[in-house]
């Protein structure tokens, strides 16, 4: 029978055990409903869940609810919305009690002194042109002045259909300001014309994708297999969807048989009492989904499908390194 240790060398190994101990318990937070953009597509808008609750506007609760999060065992919160920024006293409230992680399009800038450490996601939609066309402005020229150099921040670069083959640009854009960059692919929530997958399309980008992290290994927080499960939507000859999916809130997870699941997750709506079904989307088909953490996680509750070969082993433990360093469990 195959196990961790015979499937391994010494080196390996060594990184496999690092991140063995690591024990995440995360949870999603809507921190506000609102934003100061309204990008076409924004899942959280497209599917009105910025009005599925009414904002805690009361401090103190805020501060309740996290002290019982962490009772209940969250060790990693993931701040979203809306824009986070927008409320910096309830993000200071998750950063004083847990490990905590801000998704931001970067417009205002978290103050360093407050928060030395928090990492931070700036998401990116595209060049300049596209960014216009989906988010009504070229959020990098600001975001990119807010965060140049930061340690504790990375672009989340969401890749669209017409992003096919001008991919390294945006990239190169990247490098220059000093930062890194994870890739995620659109869900195409509000059907904008031209913005939905076709197969051809999914397969050219796997490629490129590849090859910008052979030459910039030292940018993209990636890993070859994230591409192939993200762009394929196939995991060991399984298919990502709702049977699968490990990002489900654990109050709304009805299925039968229970596929591995994320333990106790929960995504909270800003009400603090509201959940939404998932990380994302509470209407999207999840036949399309092409949610990246959903996969990753996907990929990181499988671990012993992976105990079969020492390729699989170590895609593996790549995609967790992955998540680990995206959301500063271990260095870059
Ligand atoms: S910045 Fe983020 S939350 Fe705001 S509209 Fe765009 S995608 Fe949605
Ligand atoms: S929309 Fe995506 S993340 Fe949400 S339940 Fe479906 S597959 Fe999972």
């Amino acid at each position: 029978m195959n196990t961790v240790s015979s499937l391994l060398d010494k080196d390996w190994h060594e990184r496999y055990k690092r991140i063995a101990k690591l024990n995440i318990r995360s949870s999603i937070y809507d921190v506000t409903n609102r934003c100061n953009l309204r990008c076409k597509g924004c899942f959280f808008f497209s599917s009105n869940e910025h009005i599925a609750a009414q904002e805690e506007m009361d401090i103190k609760k805020w501060e309740e609810f996290i002290d019982h999060e962490k009772e209940r065992g969250v060790n990693l919160a993931i701040l979203i919305g809306g824009e986070p920024t927008l409320c910096m006293d309830r993000v200071e409230a998750f950063y004083k009690r847990i490990p905590s992680y801000c998704a931001t399009n970067g417009l205002i800038k978290v103050d360093r002194n407050k928060f030395p450490d928090m990492m931070v996601g700036i998401s990116l939609w595209g060049g300049g042109e596209d960014e216009k066309i989906l988010r009504g402005r070229d959020t990098f020229a600001i975001s990119s002045k807010n965060y140049a150099g930061d340690h504790y921040a990375y672009y989340l670069y969401t890749i669209t259909p017409r992003q096919v083959g001008k991919i390294e640009p945006v990239i190169k854009r990247i490098v220059d300001v000093g930062l890194k960059v994870h890739l995620q692919l659109l869900s195409n929530d509000e059907g904008v014309d031209g913005f939905s997958w076709k197969e051809s399309e999914l397969k050219d980008l796997r490629l490129e994708m590849d090859e910008v992290l052979d030459k910039y290994p030292q940018t993209l927080i990636s890993s070859k297999y994230y591409h192939e499960v993200i762009t394929t939507g196939k995991m060991l000859g399984r298919s990502f969807g709702w049977m699968e999916c490990p990002s489900v809130t654990e109050a709304l997870d009805n299925r039968k048989p229970q596929p591995r699941r994320l333990i106790h997750f929960v995504r909270w709506a800003s009400d603090l009492k509201t959940v939404h079904r998932c990380c994302t989307s509470a209407t999207r088909d999840c036949s399309t989904c092409k949610d990246g953490a959903a996969h990753m996680s996907w990929i990181m509750v499988s671990k012993r499908a992976h105990v079969s070969s020492t390729k699989d082993l170590q895609n593996w433990i790549e995609v967790y390194e992955m998540f680990a360093k995206l959301y500063s469990l271990i260095p870059w």
